[in-house]
């Protein structure tokens, strides 16, 4: 049985701690924790994972002594015991329900909105403002405003974040309104499937007459896909001269894709918005806004060192956020720019203003193809050879911003060979999903610098 002035000695204790720190810290991290037993001289909590405990220790300790029993050795009287692995996946946060998809035939393919992509996480400054101005107006008034509203902008600067915070606040607001928040490529591999499966027609009346509002993200996948280019154009055409909204991300604006005159046009029809890359002073009120939601205090030169060092996109500053926060945790230490440095080494040493070069390229690839760079190259034409070679040709393409002759000169070919390298590479990613992988995973390690 519960001894009560212990058991309330921690019901005040989280009163206290929910006071000072933020309702996301909060949730994740001691909302959790679910109290066993207790008597007058020793609480017995449940936690999650270590991580919750050491999180307690580490941040609360003295408080902890302050409300609890405290043992002879001036440490809180606590035994944790570490629940089951199902119990820790039960305790993840809830993802919000997507309500208005009642009725709507279910898609296996479809991501669900993160629930954490709102408009009111998604801080601004000059570089984004305007798109962000531009998706709270769709948000507001689906299909009166700006139709299609297409943005564009680099990895990791927050587009599909504005895409689903504005599928979650039509979600809100617009309670009839169905939303459908699909990736270029979920489309296609549905298309596909329903091709395979004599169930295009299907696939068709649901785009077209079960959906009020269509979110489609990465657009650029759909660059060299001539028959699903047609597809989606045909069926955006119908959403919008039905007045539903469509609201489209990709990498590079509607000129600049390698797509139909036609659907280039369609999509330069309501507004293009770019996203850019935020400037310091945004870089450190996001990361301070990070670091909060996780519960770890930034000082403020310290935010502003990271920031400063840490520039090419938001997720590899929350990838900082998220390494010191875990060190700090683990090693019960704060945060200074010694600790910084230390930690997020590799993060801030590795080029950090330096562009992506040719020899990242080949060195990412030699590593994930098991090829070596001088077998890239070389002139050998062995099947894997011979692919990591035009990987590597249309990786370049992508991340450098050179000439075709330029690059073709890198690699020791003419132009040409780059050019068909690149369209053989985009038309084998289509329908090759270990491919994509694998170079998704050399974009990782060439990025990630
Ligand atoms: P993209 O789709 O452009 O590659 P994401 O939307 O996936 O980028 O953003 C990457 C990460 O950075 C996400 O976790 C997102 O929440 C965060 N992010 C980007 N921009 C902002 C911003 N202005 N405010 C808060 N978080 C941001
Ligand atoms: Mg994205």
């Amino acid at each position: 049985m519960l001894a009560c002035d212990t058991c309330d000695a921690w019901v005040q204790f989280l009163q206290y701690a929910q006071a000072r720190t933020s309702a996301t810290a909060f949730g994740n991290w001691l909302a959790p924790i679910v109290v066993l037993e207790s008597s007058a001289d020793e609480i017995r909590l449940e936690v999650p994972n270590v991580f919750v405990q050491e999180y307690l220790m580490t941040n609360y300790k003295k408080d902890l002594c302050a409300f609890l029993p405290v043992t002879a050795e001036g440490e809180p009287a606590v035994k944790f015991v570490v629940s089951s692995l199902r119990k820790s996946v039960d305790i993840q946060p809830i993802p919000v329900p997507a309500k208005e998809t009642e009725g709507v035939i279910p898609h296996p393919n479809l991501p669900k909105l993160n629930p954490n992509y709102r408009f009111d996480t998604f801080i601004e400054g000059p570089t984004n403002q305007f798109v962000k101005s531009a998706a709270m107006g769709v948000a507001a008034r689906p299909g009166q405003s700006y139709n299609p509203l297409f943005i564009h902008g680099g990895v990791g600067l927050g587009k599909t974040h504005i895409l689903h915070s504005i599928g979650q606040h039509i979600g809100a607001t617009h309670k009839k309104l169905r939303v459908q928040c699909i990736t270029t490529e979920a489309f296609i591999n549905e298309l596909v499937d329903s091709l395979r499966t004599k169930s295009v027609d299907r696939m068709k009346r649901f785009y077209r007459a079960d959906v009020d509002v269509l979110l489609v993200d990465d657009f650029q996948f759909l660059q060299n896909r001539l028959n699903f280019e047609e597809e989606l154009c045909n069926t955006f055409e119908t959403l919008i001269n039905q007045n539903k909204q469509i609201v489209v991300t990709s990498d590079k604006p509607p000129s600049q894709l390698k797509l139909s005159e036609r659907l280039i046009a369609r999509m330069e029809w309501g507004l293009v918005a770019h996203v850019g890359v935020p400037e310091l002073e945004t870089r450190v009120a996001i990361l301070q806004h990070k670091a909060q939601q996780k519960g770890l205090d930034i000082p403020h030169n310290v935010a502003f060192f990271i920031a400063e060092h840490v520039h090419n996109n938001i997720r590899q500053l929350e990838g900082a956020v998220n390494r010191l926060s875990a060190y700090c945790r683990l090693m019960d230490l704060t945060i200074t720019e010694e600790l910084v440095e230390k930690t997020l080494k590799e993060m801030i040493h590795q080029h950090p203003t330096s562009k992506v070069t040719v020899d990242q390229i080949l060195k990412g690839v030699a590593a994930v193809f098991q090829v070596r760079v001088t077998e890239i190259k070389g002139t050998a034409r062995t099947k894997e050879i011979a692919l990591s070679r035009q990987v590597a040709m249309y990786l370049a393409w992508k991340w450098i911003n050179e000439s075709l002759q330029m690059l073709g000169a890198s690699f020791g070919k003419t132009h040409s060979t780059v050019l068909h390298a690149c369209k053989a590479i985009e038309k084998r990613m289509a329908e090759d999903e270990v491919l994509r992988r694998q170079i998704q995973m050399v974009e990782r390690s060439i990025t990630a610098a």
